[in-house]
C-alpha cells in the first residue's frame, strides 16, 4: 500500500498573515508522520512556506509549460521549484474552465513540472452532466490518456493524479464510495498500461468536498491514496481531522 498523500489546495487564499495556519498544519502533519502532507499555497507564499518546516511539503497551483520567455504574468516551474516547490498542481478544472487549459497544455505542464524534480499533481474530473449520463469513466479516462505525461524512464515517476469530479468541487457533494471505487480502479488500469507496473506507485488523490467527515470512508477504498483538499485544508483545525483519518487508514 502506497504511504498516504494529503495535499491542500489554497486556490486564491492566503496573505502574509495566514503563515500562521501554515505553522500549525505543519506541527499536524510533524504529528502523524504516517502520512505526508503538502499544501499547494498561492505564488505569493511559496517562499516563504517552505521555510516553515520539514514535515511539511509546500506546492504550487500551477506554472507555465516553458522554462522563461514573453509570457507576462506567468511563472516557470524552475522559478517555483526555486521558491522551495515540491509539487505543482496541473490541470485543475478551475484552471480549465477560467483559462481554458486542454489535456495537451496540461501535459506539456506536467513534463516541465517533472522536469525540474518535483511532484506534478494531475487533475481530471468529469461534469455532472456526464455523470448523469453515465459515461464518466470513459470520459475522464480518455482525458486522462492525453493528459498524462511522456517520460523516457518510468522508474520514480514523480507523478500524482487527483481525480476531481467536478460537480463535487466546494459543494459539500460527494459521488457514492462505490463510484470513487470504480473510477480510481480504471484511473489505475490505465496508469499500468500507460507505464507499465511503475503506473502502480502512482498516487491517486480524491479530490472534491473531502472533509474531517467523509475522509476516513473516501480513504479506506482501495486505490484512493490520499486526497486533494480544497475548503477544508484553509486552517488546521479543518485540516487536522482529514490528516488524521488518513493516518488510520
Ligand atoms: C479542489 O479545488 O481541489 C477541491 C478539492 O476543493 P474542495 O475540497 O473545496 O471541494
Amino acid at each position: 500500500m502506497l504511504k498516504k498523500l494529503i495535499v491542500g489546495n489554497w486556490k486564491m487564499n492566503g496573505v502574509r498573515s495566514d503563515i500562521a495556519h501554515i505553522k500549525d498544519i505543519s506541527e499536524q502533519a510533524a504529528a502523524h508522520s504516517n502520512v505526508d502532507v503538502a499544501i499547494c499555497v498561492p505564488a505569493t507564499l511559496i517562499e516563504s512556506a517552505s521555510n516553515i518546516s520539514d514535515s511539511l511539503a509546500i506546492g504550487a497551483q500551477d506554472c507555465h509549460a516553458h522554462t522563461n520567455g514573453a509570457h507576462t504574468g506567468c511563472v516557470s516551474a524552475a522559478m517555483v521549484a526555486e521558491c522551495g516547490a515540491q509539487y505543482v498542481i496541473v490541470g485543475h478544472s478551475e484552471r480549465r474552465s477560467d483559462q481554458g487549459e486542454n489535456n495537451t497544455d496540461v501535459k506539456a505542464k506536467a513534463q516541465a513540472v517533472m522536469a525540474q524534480q518535483m511532484v506534478a499533481i494531475l487533475c481530471i474530473g468529469e461534469t455532472e452532466n456526464q455523470r448523469n449520463s453515465d459515461n464518466a469513466v470513459s470520459v475522464v479516462i480518455e482525458q486522462l490518456n492525453l493528459s498524462l505525461p511522456e517520460v523516457d524512464n518510468y522508474d520514480n515517476l514523480t507523478l500524482c493524479v487527483a481525480y476531481e469530479p467536478i460537480w463535487a468541487i466546494g459543494t459539500g457533494r460527494i459521488p457514492t464510495l462505490d463510484e470513487v471505487a470504480e473510477m480510481h480502479m480504471a484511473i489505475r488500469q490505465a496508469l499500468v498500461i500507460k507505464y507499465g507496473e511503475s503506473g502502480n506507485n502512482i498516487h491517486i488523490l480524491y479530490g472534491g468536498s473531502m472533509n474531517g467527515d467523509n475522509a476516513a470512508d473516501l480513504l479506506s477504498i482501495e486505490h484512493v491514496d490520499g486526497g486533494l483538499v480544497g475548503g477544508a485544508s484553509l486552517t488546521a483545525a479543518k485540516f487536522t481531522p482529514v490528516i488524521a483519518a488518513a493516518s488510520l487508514t
